[in-house]
């Protein structure tokens, strides 16, 4: 491996374009290969559900970069550029048109993809993912045509796009097997906000349903028929059931992958000139003492810029509270912390809850492990102190919006 010896990042999307970023701040003035399966430049995903989907925010506005920052920082982007396959031994990648690239360190930010409904009729015309931008602009036109639209799956791309549809004025019908809304992740005391905010919106809500197909014909979809037979009737159908992240390329070089590329706190996979970043990578967290695979864009923005400092031989951990945020109707919020599924013994509002303005916190044993403000702004900083803190606090004054949260005592 000589100075001339780029390193590589495959997958230009926003985690890659972050790291691409860092790495020139951070002093690497040699080669740099960002490679990208997509045709568009690197690009953030959040717009493509709310003000991009709405057609209220352009789509220059969606892109990390414009083209010509590439050009002046020397970053050889290659868009519209499958890699095949990966060589750790030899230090070498392989493109879709069986040319080889030999990298110093390597880099995956090959992120995630959304997964499919294994149901007959999935394939009918009419029949939506939201990943990238072409999906987006799918949808939108859809929203145009459509009078009903069935959104399968109450997660936040689920919920997202409904409030989107709704905004256009089209009729929503969610559909979901769990009890609530984003019940895995919020757990029933909160989750039943997002249930209530939707009904407000006159979306028609359907909790504890299987899918059991899609019907229709050569002209598309029409409708979503139940286990229970019912059909909910629908001119498309968006589906958003999860993810699943894009480990195929490291999985085929043997870099262990386990709920995404397994890696240390350094962002190093099991090879050490392969690093993993993003959506597709299932970091050790120092603080939560476990690994972690984090879907949400302030992991893809900060997780990689850890990464390269890592690439570039500095002792490096990522440590970063989790945190994400939504946009449905007039609800923003922010969440900070992370809580496993039903791994916390009682939540705790402060604020007006009706009025959909509070902040709501995750305990266990008095400790908070995650708080999200909903219309409650400015306050990020201190629930990730508070998370971070790890203290036994005083619920009472936790509860009280009078109480400053940087002024909350402990326990008494
Ligand atoms: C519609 C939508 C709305 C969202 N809204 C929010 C939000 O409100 N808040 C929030 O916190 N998060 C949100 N997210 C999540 C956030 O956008 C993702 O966490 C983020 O995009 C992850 O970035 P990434 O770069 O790791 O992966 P990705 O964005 O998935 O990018 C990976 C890239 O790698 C490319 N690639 C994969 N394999 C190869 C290969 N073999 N060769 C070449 N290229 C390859 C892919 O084509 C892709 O372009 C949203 C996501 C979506 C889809």
């Amino acid at each position: 491996m000589d100075a001339n010896t780029p390193h590589v990042i495959v997958g230009a999307s926003l985690a890659g374009a972050s790291a691409a970023r860092t790495l020139r701040e951070e002093g690497w003035q040699g080669p740099l290969v960002l490679i990208g399966e997509e045709s568009e430049l690197p690009y953030e995903r959040p717009p493509l559900s709310k003000g991009y989907l709405m057609g209220a925010e352009p789509r220059e506005k969606v892109f990390v970069h414009p083209q010509e920052w590439y050009r002046e920082q020397r970053i050889d982007l290659r868009l519209g550029t499958r890699v095949t396959a990966v060589d750790p031994a030899a230090h070498r990648i392989t493109l879709q048109d069986g040319a080889t690239l030999d990298y110093a360190k390597l880099l995956l930010t090959t992120g995630s993809s959304p997964r499919p409904l294994p149901v007959p009729g999935a394939e009918l015309d009419g029949v939506h993912y939201l990943r990238t931008l072409g999906d987006s602009d799918r949808l939108r036109a859809a929203f145009r045509s459509a009078d009903r639209i069935a959104v399968i799956g109450a997660g936040w791309i689920g919920l997202e796009a409904a409030a989107a549809a709704r905004g256009a004025g089209v009729q929503v019908a969610v559909l979901e097997s769990a009890g609530l809304p984003l019940l895995r992740v919020l757990g029933p005391e909160v989750a039943e906000v997002f249930a209530a905010l939707h009904r407000d919106h006159d979306v028609q809500l359907h909790f504890g349903v299987q899918v059991q197909s899609l019907t229709g014909g050569p002209d598309g979809v029409t409708g979503v028929r139940l286990a229970d037979g019912t059909v909910v009737e629908a001119d498309a159908v968006l589906i958003g059931i999860g993810i699943t992240p894009n480990t195929a390329l490291a999985q085929a070089a043997g870099i262990t992958v386990e709920n995404g590329v397994k890696t240390d706190q350094s962002l190093r996979t099991s090879d050490p000139d392969v690093f993993a970043a993003g959506d597709v990578a299932n970091a050790y967290h120092p603080l939560l003492g476990r690994h972690l695979r984090v879907e949400h864009w302030a992991n893809a923005v900060h997780q990689p810029r850890t990464a390269a400092r890592a690439m570039l031989g500095q002792d490096v951990a990522f440590d970063r509270t989790p945190y994400f945020f939504t946009d449905q109707y007039d609800l923003g919020m922010e969440y900070t912390g992370y809580v496993e599924p039903g791994g916390y013994d009682r939540v705790v509002f402060r604020g007006d809850v009706a009025a959909r303005e509070f902040i709501a916190f995750w305990l266990s044993g008095g400790r908070v492990l995650a708080g999200m403000n909903v219309n409650v702004w400015d306050v990020t900083d201190p629930i990730r102190e508070l998370v971070r803190s790890g203290r036994v606090v005083d619920l009472a004054k936790l509860a009280d919006p009078a109480v400053p949260l940087t002024e909350l005592p402990d326990a008494g």
